[in-house]
C-alpha cells in the first residue's frame, strides 16, 4: 500500500508517518516526487489495517498497490526515475549508450575500445571482468586485473564503467571500480546477489533472464529496490523461444509494457538479443523507436578475434554507423542521443 502525502505536507508530518509505519513493523520507502511525497509500505500489510494511517496529519490518501512489485510500480511513483552514474544518465530526454567489448581482454584493447566508443557518442563503457560463461572451459574473464584495466580506460576517457558482478562476495570489490553493477541474465533470479547489490548505493543494471516473464523481471528489480538501492535500470536482452535464427528473440514490446508499469528506465541490448553483428544496427534503431531510454552494445577493436561473443560484436565503423542512425531515430521520437 502507499501513503500519498498532501502537496503541502511538512517534513515533520512525513517523519511522523514514517515513525508510525515503522511502529507497525512495516518498512517505509519514501519516494519524493516533484509534486508530493509518497511513502510505500513493504511488509505484511495486514499490520496496517485499522491503524489510522489515513487520519495522520499531512496524509492525503492511503491506497492499495495492486502490482506485486510495490516500489517499482508506477502507482508508487508516477515520474520516471533518472539513473545517473558518472558520465551515464538513463531515463531522461537524452538516451544513455553503454558500449564496449563483451570481455576485458587487455589494457590496450579496453582503452582503444573506450576511446573509439566515446568518439562515436557512447556515454559509458562496458566490459566484463567476471564472465558468467555457459561452458566452464570458456574464457572466464580477467577478474580484478580486468577491473584495473577498466579503471585506466575511465581515467583516460572519463567514461563511466558498467561491469558485471556474479556473486555476493565480489560486490565490494567490483563496486570499487564500477559506476554501474551489471547483474547478468543468468543471475536475474539469484536473490542473494540481488539483496547484496540492494544494500549498496551503486547503480544497478539488471538484465532480464532469458526465461523470465516481465513480472518476474520486475520482482527481481523489487529485491534491489526493497534493499534500499533506488538506482535500478532494467535491460531487455532477449528471451529464449523456439526460434533459432537469432541467438535469442528480442521482444521490443517489453519497452512500452514496462514503461506503463514502472518508473524505472528501460534499456535494450541488441547484441545479446540477436547474436549477429549484422542485425544489431536495425534492432538498436527499433529499440530507440520503441521508447528505450538507452542501449548496451558490444563493440571491439577486432571482433573476429574477441575472447567472447565476437559474432554479435560491432567493429568501430559499424558502431559509428549505428549511432548515426539511432541519433536520427531519437530525434524523430523527441529524444536525443
Ligand atoms: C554480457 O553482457 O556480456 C552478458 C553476459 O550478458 P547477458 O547476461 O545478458 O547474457
Ligand atoms: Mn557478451
Amino acid at each position: 500500500m502507499i501513503i500519498v502525502m498532501r502537496a503541502e505536507a511538512t517534513q515533520e508530518q512525513v517523519d511522523h508517518v514514517i515513525a508510525k509505519v515503522e511502529s507497525l513493523k512495516l518498512r517505509p520507502h519514501v519516494i519524493v516526487g516533484t509534486e508530493r511525497t509518497v511513502v510505500a509500505l513493504v511488509g505484511d500489510e495486514r499490520n496496517a489495517a485499522d491503524s489510522g494511517l489515513d487520519r495522520l496529519p499531512g496524509v492525503a490518501a492511503v491506497m492499495p498497490v495492486l502490482a506485486p512489485y510495490k516500489v517499482a510500480s508506477r502507482e508508487a511513483q508516477s515520474e520516471p526515475t533518472v539513473v545517473t552514474a558518472g558520465s551515464l544518465s538513463v531515463g531522461g530526454a537524452k538516451l544513455g549508450v553503454i558500449a564496449g567489448p563483451c570481455s576485458v581482454e587487455s589494457l590496450e584493447q579496453i582503452v582503444e575500445a573506450a576511446k573509439a566508443v566515446k568518439a562515436a557518442g557512447a556515454t559509458a563503457l562496458r566490459g566484463g571482468a567476471f564472465k558468467p560463461r555457459t561452458s566452464p572451459y570458456s574464457f572466464q574473464g580477467l577478474k580484478e586485473e580486468g577491473l584495473k584495466f577498466l579503471a585506466e580506460a575511465k581515467a583516460q576517457t572519463g567514461l563511466g564503467i558498467v561491469t558485471e558482478v556474479v556473486s555476493p562476495e565480489d560486490v565490494q570489490l567490483v563496486e570499487r571500480y564500477a559506476d554501474v553493477l551489471q547483474i547478468g541474465a543468468r543471475n536475474m533470479q539469484n536473490y542473494r546477489l540481488l539483496e547484496a547489490v540492494g544494500k549498496t548505493t551503486t547503480p544497478v543494471l539488471l538484465k532480464r533472464g532469458p526465461s523470465a516473464t516481465v513480472e518476474e523481471f520486475l520482482l527481481a528489480a523489487e529485491y534491489v529496490l526493497a534493499g534500499g538501492n533506488r538506482n535500478v535500470m532494467l535491460c531487455e536482452r532477449g528471451i529464449r523461444t523456439f526460434e533459432s535464427h537469432t541467438r535469442f528473440t528480442l521482444p521490443l514490446a517489453t519497452v512500452p509494457w514496462l514503461h506503463a508499469r514502472t518508473h524505472l528506465p528501460v534499456i535494450v541490448d541488441p547484441s545479446h538479443g540477436t547474436g549477429h553483428a549484422n542485425l544489431v544496427e536495425s534492432m538498436a534503431a527499433a529499440s530507440v523507436a520503441a521508447g528505450a531510454d538507452g542501449l548496451i552494445v558490444e563493440v571491439h577493436p577486432d571482433p573476429k578475434n574477441a575472447a567472447s561473443d565476437g559474432s554479435q560484436t560491432l567493429d568501430f565503423p559499424m558502431f559509428t554507423k549505428m549511432m548515426d542512425l539511432c541519433r536520427r531515430i531519437a530525434t524523430a521520437v523527441g529524444r536525443s542521443l
